[in-house]
């Protein structure tokens, strides 16, 4: 399947980079040292109409493709990664689960503020015992009358305790399966439900504007109608709504790689050595080079695998084609930031430069949604390889 971005995408494309230049680049190196949530420029990315991009009109979305979702995040992802993040977050893993698993009455009740973006939602799917093995999660909910009461603790949840969180979706076992497995089922909790406990943010390496939280589930009480699929199907239905966030996550690392490249061009212009532009030096000229390389091939991965759940590939294919760009984007993000520190020198080491906190803010592209072992691993499956 080949692709190929439309005039629109482009267009759209341009008032995405307006929009970041203007409302967030002259301000994010200051939310960056205060790990400060930006909630007005969050709620001014919902009146852009960007959390609804791939929604449904009667919800108050644009009905739109997958692919202009993809281009928003890495238009986001080129000025900042953490507010990139908070866009892909809160669609890929807020709006998404809802939008493909809930009824009609679930949808009704949450999606509308979520699309407008007016409200974020989280995904609480890791837990301190569960990460690549998610499925060995310990967290429980037991249906009490009417009632779940859930149990456990959650890890790293992004979007989940901002002022704008109005709800997070967690997994729980819900019981044992015939066969002795654990039972997982997906239960929304609304925020503010008493004993659902957002702790203190982390003090993170990087991401620092993007909101991330452990949570306690300490007898949490809510409906039986907030069960979100079908019962015993909730880490299953997680499975699916990654493989597209994966692909966003790789919209966010070309970003990443185009800001890198970007920066060098003009810094290699500008700063001389002995007496030139370090750019006339093949040493430096050439690693930018390999910039170059890592956009186009990062980019060529991304929509092409975005193409192809625009195109409705089968569910298969798309998987293959998404771990294979989250696993090239994300490392190659991960070198392009290193090369772009070291062509900046020790400037490069200084916040000052914004190469510093992209460089910061790379490295979780090869761990979330998916560690690169992990890509891996599901590419060599995909291969028909008996991998563990
Ligand atoms: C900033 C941030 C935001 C996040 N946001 C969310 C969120 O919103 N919702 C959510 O649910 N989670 C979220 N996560 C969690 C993230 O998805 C996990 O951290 C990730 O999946 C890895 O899990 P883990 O940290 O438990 O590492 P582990 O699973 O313990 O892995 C440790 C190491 O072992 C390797 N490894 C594990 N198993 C295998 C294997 N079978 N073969 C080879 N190598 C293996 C891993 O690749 C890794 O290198 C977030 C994490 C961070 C840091």
């Amino acid at each position: 399947m080949t692709f190929a971005l439309s005039p629109e995408h482009e267009a759209f494309r341009r008032s995405v980079r307006e929009f970041a230049e203007a409302e967030v680049a002259p301000y994010v190196s200051q939310w960056d040292k205060d790990h400060h949530f930006p909630v007005d420029v969050v709620r001014r990315m919902g009146d852009l109409g960007l959390f609804g991009l791939t929604a449904p009109e009667e919800f108050g979305g644009a009905d739109g493709d997958f692919t202009s979702l993809c281009v928003a995040i890495e238009e986001l992802g080129r000025v900042d990664q953490s507010i990139g993040i908070t866009l892909e977050a809160a669609v890929g893993l807020g709006i998404n689960p809802v939008l493909t698993f809930g009824t009609d009455e679930q949808k009704k009740r949450w999606l509308p503020d979520l699309v407008a973006g007016h409200a974020l939602a989280g995904f609480g799917l890791t837990e301190p015992g569960a990460g690549s093995d998610a499925a060995a999660t310990k967290t429980r909910a037991v249906l009490d009358g009417d009632d779940w009461v859930v149990d456990g603790a959650k890890q790293f949840i992004t979007n989940s305790g901002s002022e704008m969180t109005s709800l997070v979706t967690v997994t729980a076992r819900t019981g044992t399966t015939a066969d002795g497995r654990a039972e997982i089922s997906a239960i929304v909790i609304p925020s503010g439900t008493p004993g659902f406990v957002v702790e203190p943010a982390y003090d993170k390496l990087g991401w620092h504007i993007s909101d991330t939280h452990p949570l306690s589930l300490v007898g949490v009480r809510v409906p039986a109608d907030h069960l979100l699929g079908e019962r015993g199907r909730g880490y299953a239905q997680f499975l699916a709504t990654l493989d597209d966030g994966r692909v966003a996550i790789a919209a966010l690392a070309v970003g990443c790689i185009q800001a890198c490249l970007e920066l060098c061009v003009q810094y290699a212009g500008e700063r001389t050595t002995f007496g030139v532009p370090i750019g006339a030096k093949q040493g430096v000229a050439f690693q930018i080079s390999d910039l170059a390389v890592m956009a186009h091939a990062g980019r060529a991965l991304t929509y092409q695998a975005a193409a192809m759940k625009d195109g409705g590939a089968s569910a298969a294919e798309f998987k293959q084609a998404a771990s294979i760009a989250k696993l090239y984007t994300s490392e190659a993000a991960v070198t392009a930031t290193r090369i772009a520190t070291q062509v900046f020198g020790g400037y490069g080491f200084m916040e000052e430069y914004p190469v510093a906190r992209f460089y910061r803010d790379a490295k979780i592209l090869e761990i979330g949604e998916g560690t690169s072992e992990v890509q891996r691993m599901l590419i060599a499956r995909g291969l028909g390889l008996p991998v563990e």
